[in-house]
């Protein structure tokens, strides 16, 4: 039995890697699962996955969750706040780790499940885009698996030399005969939207995804497109890819999750039904296949695979995340820091849809990367970006 924690277990993610866990019940044993405040979930999901340990990251929704679970459940261990996720991210009956938290509150169990040599299934990317060079370290170090969940991730691992990536950082792209990373992006849902008319765009406008079914953080991301911005960044980190062998090509209809050019003009792609539960089955069962609950690609219904040049002009995110993995050191954190603000204040609605590449850009000229020598550096970053962005984000 392979022992999982999964961090984020209530999330969009968290759901999806328990339906295909629950197809496979005889290979996965559910050690820990954890949420931020959604008590009645958590709950219902320790009443049907009986793992030894939950955890609630605010204090007073665990001591609810305690006194809930207390009849039906005593022997689950309940634990809270940031200390508790690192706990069951590092537990020697824990083989793997969903790391599915999102944003920056992902980062320290993310990490602490990388520096404790696990598996580690990341989905949480702003982890990386925060402190890449840190995290590839450990991976490194401690002997972890690093197998990505995001999609275009997922499917360049895919099409990559199977005998060089062991889950573990690959050597330079070009002595494995690799030209270019190409990550497809669908557009979001303003793709064809007037560019003039985005500036009155409503949070539920931004998250109705024409393929996927997400968290509202990651959704707007994707309308904005910093959400590939932000991949650019991670596909850098998790290949050893310099940001000019990342391209983005549009592909609206979100069947092929990205392809690997290599230097004999060979172009190779992972083609499927946009549904996370295949990159989520492909890492746990890694390097064997098993099945996700998938329904088989139909390439004749699809009929019409198409694709498009990126506006840089309509999705300046995508502009100033190439910009910022080019500054190196710290801007990666300002600019994730800036967005997570940015993004919180338009889903709040404080803020103008377009005015959110505006407070990161000028969140990143107000404040200037620096070089990480250790987390400190990453954490003390993220918090100034935060508050500069906050302060940017009261004046519009
Ligand atoms: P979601 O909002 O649906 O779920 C987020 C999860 O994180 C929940 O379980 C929530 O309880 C937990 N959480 C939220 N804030 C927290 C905090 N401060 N501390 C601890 N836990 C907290 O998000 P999602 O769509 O499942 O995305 C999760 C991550 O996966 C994100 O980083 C996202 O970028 C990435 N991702 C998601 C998809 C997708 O299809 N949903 C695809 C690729 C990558
Ligand atoms: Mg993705």
């Amino acid at each position: 039995m392979t022992g999982i924690t999964i961090l984020g277990a209530t999330g969009t993610i968290g759901l999806n890697t328990l339906d295909v866990i629950s197809q496979h019940r005889d290979r996965f044993q559910v050690v820990a699962l954890t949420a931020h405040e959604n008590v009645e979930r958590l709950y219902q999901q320790c009443l049907t996955w009986r793992p030894r340990y939950a955890v609630m990251v605010k204090t007073d929704a665990a001591e609810q969750l305690q006194a809930k679970l207390k009849s039906v459940a005593p022997e689950i261990e309940v634990l809270s706040g940031t200390e508790g996720l690192i706990t069951v991210a590092k537990l020697p009956e824990v083989d793997m780790v969903m790391a599915a938290i999102v944003g920056a509150a992902g980062l320290l169990p993310t990490l602490a499940a990388a520096e404790a040599g696990k598996r580690v299934l990341l989905a949480n990317k702003e982890a990386l885009v925060m402190s890449g060079a840190l995290f590839m370290a450990a991976v490194q170090q401690q002997g972890a698996e690093l197998l990505p969940i995001d999609s275009e991730h997922n499917a360049v691992f895919q099409c990559l030399p199977p005998a060089k990536f062991d889950g573990q950082a690959v050597s330079e792209l070009a002595s494995q005969g690799i030209r270019r990373i190409l990550l497809t992006a669908s557009g979001g849902p303003f793709r064809t939207y007037p560019i003039d008319a985005l500036h009155d765009v409503t949070p539920d406008q931004a998250c109705a995804h024409p393929n996927w079914k997400m968290g509202r953080k990651i959704s707007v991301d994707s309308a904005t497109m910093m959400n590939k911005g932000l991949e650019v960044i991670e596909a850098c980190w998790l290949f050893n890819a310099s940001p000019q062998q990342v391209d983005v090509v549009l592909h609206p209809q979100s069947v092929i999750h990205s392809m690997v050019e290599y230097v004999d003009g060979s172009v190779l792609a992972q083609l499927g039904n946009p549904d996370m539960r295949t990159p989520i089955a492909y890492a746990l069962a890694w390097p064997e296949r098993m099945s996700a609950g998938v329904s088989p690609l139909d390439l004749v219904q699809t009929a019409k695979l198409e694709f498009e040049a990126a506006d840089w002009q309509r999705f300046p995110c995508l502009r100033l995340a190439y910009e910022a993995m080019a500054a190196g050191g710290t801007s990666t954190t300002i600019l994730n820091a800036a967005n997570e603000i940015a993004v919180a204040a338009f889903l709040d609605g404080q803020l103008k849809f377009t005015a959110i590449p505006d407070v990161i850009e000028r969140t990143l000229s107000q404040l200037t990367g620096r070089p990480v020598v250790q987390l400190e550096t990453i954490l003390e970053d993220d918090a100034k970006a935060r508050l500069l962005a906050t302060e940017i984000v009261a004046q519009h």
